[in-house]
């Protein structure tokens, strides 16, 4: 595609445990974005007594998970001991390095909305088996835009930038946009792409409504975008991702016998994966297609 092009995509709906998602990638014909990997729209969901949103205690290997909600609250139980309440507003970030177990759970003290993002980031190899790590940000940077302003949840833009742990060249802003037009400065050796949560964004003369992927691709110096309601969009991006990632449920590796291996250790209890302080019981899985076991 030419540097200039626009694609759009739909998200497909998954659930997450109760929870409905809209996954925008990875779609079809695009693994990554930059770095990011996954992008899921969770809600905006009620829950209730019959719909008690939970994801009970699963690994993850060779990413990390960055939790951003826009009504609502969860908790965060990892297998390093984390426990943490999250709130709009503030970032989870955890890195799994070579192998973590979390659980996200409804902590039942809100009136039952709930509404955010889960995104993924691949880690490079020079930190994906590396040692497991959890942050949870609270005092992210905020900028200005002419009609509206935005939040750096990692990265950076202009000289506004996140504390939050970054293992390769990335971006990731939330923009809430009042009506109007705005210039959203980027860098022209990342490539973009936007999800809309609430509203709708003019794009390249197209409307980005939520539901969708739009990939800006690369060598932007700015971006345009207008707005004639009150809207609310993530922009992420990163230099292209340039190592061949496979991914399997909550898994990011580099080959299928390293998804083999992160699988068996799961299945088997293993000392890879520790226990998570939660009264859920641990999310089971079937092998990968191409399983074997050595025994
Ligand atoms: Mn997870």
């Amino acid at each position: 595609m030419s540097e200039s092009e626009l694609v759009v995509t739909d998200a497909r709906a998954a659930l997450v445990g109760e929870l409905s998602v809209r996954r925008a990638l990875p779609t079809r014909g695009r693994r990554t974005v930059g770095a990011w990997c996954f992008i899921d729209h969770m809600g905006p969901a009620t829950l209730s007594p019959d719909n008690l949103f939970g994801v009970a205690p699963h690994p993850h290997i060779g990413l990390q998970t960055v939790t951003w909600l826009f009504d609502g609250a969860l908790v965060h139980r990892d297998s390093l001991g984390s426990e943490q309440l999250i709130r709009p507003g503030q970032l989870n970030l955890m890195t799994s390095g070579a192998g973590i177990v979390h659980s996200e759970e409804n902590p039942g003290l809100t009136s039952g909305e709930l509404h955010g993002a889960q995104l993924w980031v691949a880690l490079p190899t020079k930190t994906r088996d590396g040692v497991a790590a959890f942050a949870h940000h609270t005092d992210l940077p905020r900028f200005e835009l002419t009609n509206g302003e935005g939040v750096v949840l990692v990265g950076s833009i202009n000289d506004v930038r996140s504390p939050a742990r970054h293992d390769s060249d990335l971006v990731g802003l939330e923009l809430t946009l009042r009506p109007g037009q705005n210039v959203i400065p980027l860098e022209p050796t990342f490539e973009y792409a936007m999800v809309v949560i609430r509203g709708a964004v003019g794009v390249k003369g197209e409307t980005i409504k939520p539901g969708h992927l739009a990939y800006l691709g690369l060598g932007r110096d700015e971006i345009n975008v207008s707005t004639t309601e009150n809207s609310v969009a993530l922009l992420l991006g990163g230099v292209p991702f340039e190592e061949s990632i496979v991914m399997w449920w909550n898994f990011v590796a580099r080959s299928q016998e390293e998804i083999s291996s992160a699988y068996e250790s799961w299945a088997k209890s293993d000392e890879r994966f520790g226990p998570v302080d939660s009264k859920l019981s641990r999310i089971e899985v079937g092998a990968p297609p191409w399983f074997r076991s050595n025994r």
